[in-house]
């Protein structure tokens, strides 16, 4: 993100970090890259925006004796940017469980007490990864040439015999294959899940062909190491895959099946048929049928074929475990098939809410986005959780007896909405994960967050809140990164990426800039970017030229810094005006002894006695003018300056409050008032109150009521990590031992760091 000369240029705006005037509020300047022809200064793709496009024909087996992929591919490769390209580079993240990549030898680790068998095994997971890896058995140009090519642990490089110029495509063929890792023992975005009670598998098929790296303006190619964490950059492009399964198996995937009708029974295609116009989900692979599959396993295999266009990657999973549910939805005068697969494990959670939650999420992200663009989308009971195009993986297992916890419940359904909404963040709008988490998964998070909050009043959402991301804001600083750190460096994932980034947003929606302003600018930035690459300026740019708010004092210290939300009431000072109508400004009692001699000189009149018509308030009250200006600018625009007027504010309240910024961060000063009589106000001070000083600023408040009590924040909308020091006259807050027993009548655990809940007790699900 930052180039190296910005550094210099990075420390010379950080002139002088000690003075109250600091540079919170400057432009994020050399914080972003130059804007260009490519990329606008308004956060726009420029006139001269390209990208590349690759489009795959895949023939690929699954062999379920030998848990093994055997792919052929056909790669077509359009090179539609302006630079010659010597080489290509693709990505074979399969060699992640390859024993001999960094990712295997690069874990940082101490003997510790307690060891558990697999803590042993994680000091070096390379011991367990023997026989796995991508084995590339031909690589050739459309004529059957070889070309040669150089792997580099999770990527490979193939050399050009001539260089493909601007404006041409080349045609290469692939055939590969590797052994499928199991899940449980080694891990993976991707494998297979063992049943051991009917000896079934349950496969996710991901990152499993040959895929081209991203060429871009802004990276050239990206050839970062996938190791297993920050995920993926991929280029658009259209796919036709066929897929050989054992002919007992159902195939989820990518994109829509263009046989179909040979691949399900006469009875199920009318359940399919029928699906397109029903209200609820119907199942086209029953439970029952499903039961039938399990108990044995065919020999035979049949061949899928899928078609998916303009997307980004292509997954798929397979089982003969699936019941498959389907129900047709229409959002903008679109018309989309959202889909459940799921074992009988999961039956009665995912019978009553995953398809339901499928159309939910694309309804409300469609509203917050852009329309969703594919004809179908798919939700998979996969045991994780994990989002490809119109695929996403997910879990939610039942109790034997078919009842389920709370924690599950909601589990289930946070994680549907967040990969299904993966659609949107970065299925469409395509941003590069393994450079910036939080670009895909902050985005996402929020509208996941918004999503939830539309499907239930009371939705328990642990990720969006303000004040949910205090507990992370609070830690020391050495344990915290900015939001702007880079993929796979990222400590906190989850706190940072995906809960400190949606948090960002929803402060920027509700309390920054409204939800009007936001609402607009943040549709605008899905507008722009769909269907291409994003970077974490063009995201800054549009929120900022589309909603017309300076952003940037946010954008730097919430992306770019680590400093946390500390605002501190330090004082407040109650005054009245004197009641003296004459006295009541003066403020300058001193007389010189020529006012003196002057007043008691017979042969001077004063013209302000001769004519009394060049009197004035002023002449009444000196001093006024700068009481008032320190006042409420909207009721001093009002007041005229007369003596009548004099008499109004004698009965107003003058209420001058300090406040510290403890925390660093700037924030809107939100405020709420407590009246003698029992009524509340709460009234907004914009964040450029802090403008001139950002450590310490008073402010003088008229109030017509007394006022026995203010509180700062009183929505917890700002982040503020510390809440003794919010409330005036001071509050004793409950200690921590209070805390706890106040909360012991059942309250949910929420948890900044996951989707982690606690787990209440096993609840009957309704019918
Ligand atoms: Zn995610």
């Amino acid at each position: 993100m930052m180039a190296s000369i910005s550094a210099i240029a990075q420390s010379q705006f950080y002139n002088n970090p000690q003075s109250n005037h600091g540079n919170r509020f400057e432009d994020l300047g050399f914080l972003l890259p130059t804007p260009n022809e490519y990329r606008t200064a308004s956060g726009a793709p420029g006139p001269k925006y390209w990208q590349q496009k690759a489009n795959y024909d895949i023939d690929v087996t699954l062999d379920e004796q030998k848990n093994y992929i055997y792919g052929k591919e056909t790669v077509t490769y359009f090179n539609q940017s302006p630079d010659k390209l010597d080489y290509l580079w693709l990505q074979l993240d399969e060699n992640i469980h390859n024993p001999k990549s960094d990712n295997n030898t690069d874990k940082t680790n101490k003997i510790t007490d307690h060891l558990t068998n697999s803590q042993i095994l994680s000091f070096d997971p390379s011991q367990k990864m023997e026989g796995y890896g991508v084995n590339l058995t031909k690589i050739t140009d459309a004529a059957g040439k070889t070309l040669s090519y150089t792997i580099v642990q999770t990527m490979m490089r193939i050399d050009l015999a001539t260089p493909l110029a601007p404006g041409q495509q080349i045609i290469f063929k692939i055939d590969w294959n590797y052994k499928i890792n199991n899940k449980a023992e080694i891990g993976g975005r991707g494998g297979y899940e063992n049943f051991p009670e009917d000896g079934n598998n349950l496969y996710s098929i991901t990152q499993w062909y040959p895929r081209m790296a991203v060429y871009s303006d802004f990276k050239g190619w990206q050839h970062e190491q996938f190791t297993g964490g920050a995920e993926f950059a991929l280029t658009f492009g259209d796919f036709k895959v066929k897929i050989t399964t054992p002919a007992d198996h159902v195939v989820a995937a990518t994109g829509e099946c263009t046989n179909l009708k040979q691949m399900i029974t006469p009875a199920q295609y009318d359940c399919w048929t029928q699906a397109h116009s029903s209200a609820e989900p119907v199942e086209v692979v029953t439970l029952d049928e499903a039961k039938t599959a399990e108990a044995t396993k065919s020999t035979a295999t049949k061949t899928w074929v899928f078609e998916a266009k303009n997307v980004r990657d292509f997954a798929f999973n397979s089982s003969r475990k699936f019941v498959w549910d389907v129900m047709q939805i229409d959002i903008n005068g679109k018309k989309i098939m959202a889909q459940s697969y799921y074992p009988k494990e999961a039956y009665t959670l995912w019978r009553k809410y995953s398809t339901k939650i499928v159309a939910h999420t694309l309804r409300t992200y469609s509203k917050h986005t852009i329309t969703y663009p594919y004809p179908q989308a798919t939700s998979v009971e996969a045991a994780n959780g994990m989002e490809y195009p119109m695929l996403a993986m997910n879990y939610g297992r039942t109790e034997k007896d078919g009842t389920y916890s709370e924690a599950t419940k909601y589990g289930m359904i946070g994680v549907t909405i967040h990969e299904v909404g993966h659609n949107f963040f970065p299925m469409i709008v395509n941003s590069d994960e393994r450079q910036w988490w939080w670009m895909d998964e902050g985005l996402n998070t929020f509208c996941q967050f918004l999503t939830e909050q539309e499907f239930d009043n009371n939705y328990p959402s642990t990720r969006g809140p303000a004040h949910l991301i205090t507990k992370y804001m609070r830690l020391p600083k050495d344990q915290l990164e900015p939001i702007m750190t880079k993929g796979d460096a990222v400590a906190s994932v989850g706190s940072n990426a995906y809960a400190k980034a949606s948090t960002g947003l929803n402060i920027l929606r509700e309390t920054v800039m409204g939800r009007d302003l936001f609402d607009f600018a943040f549709k605008q930035y899905a507008e722009r970017w769909a269907f291409k690459h994003p970077t974490p300026a063009d995201l800054f740019r549009t929120l900022r030229d589309a909603s017309g708010v300076d952003i940037d004092w946010f954008i730097r210290g919430w992306f770019f810094g680590t400093d946390p939300v500390d605002i501190s009431l330090d004082s407040v000072k109650w005054f009245r005006l004197a009641d003296n109508n004459t006295a009541g400004f003066q403020q300058q009692t001193f007389r010189t002894l020529g006012q003196e001699r002057n007043k008691v000189d017979s042969s001077i009149q004063f013209d302000t006695d001769k004519d009394t018509t060049l009197r004035d308030f002023y002449y009444y009250n000196r001093g006024a003018d700068a009481m008032l200006r320190a006042g409420d600018q909207a009721i001093k625009d009002t007041a005229s300056l007369d003596r009548q007027n004099f008499d109004t504010w004698k009965t107003k309240n003058f209420y001058e409050l300090t406040f510290s910024n403890d925390g660093g961060l700037v924030m809107p000063l939100i405020i709420e008032w407590t009246y003698k009589d029992g009524s509340k106000e709460v009234q907004r001070v914009p964040v450029t109150v802090w403008r001139l000083n950002e450590k310490q600023v008073s402010k003088v408040f008229i109030k017509d009521k007394e006022v026995t009590a203010i509180r700062l924040d009183p929505f917890k909308e700002t982040a503020d990590i510390n809440e003794d020091n919010q409330n005036w006259p001071q509050m004793p807050m409950p200690s921590k031992f209070q805390l706890f027993k106040a909360q012991s009548g059942g309250a949910r655990g929420q948890s900044t760091g996951g989707n982690a809940m606690q787990k209440i007790s096993p609840q009957k699900p309704t019918q």
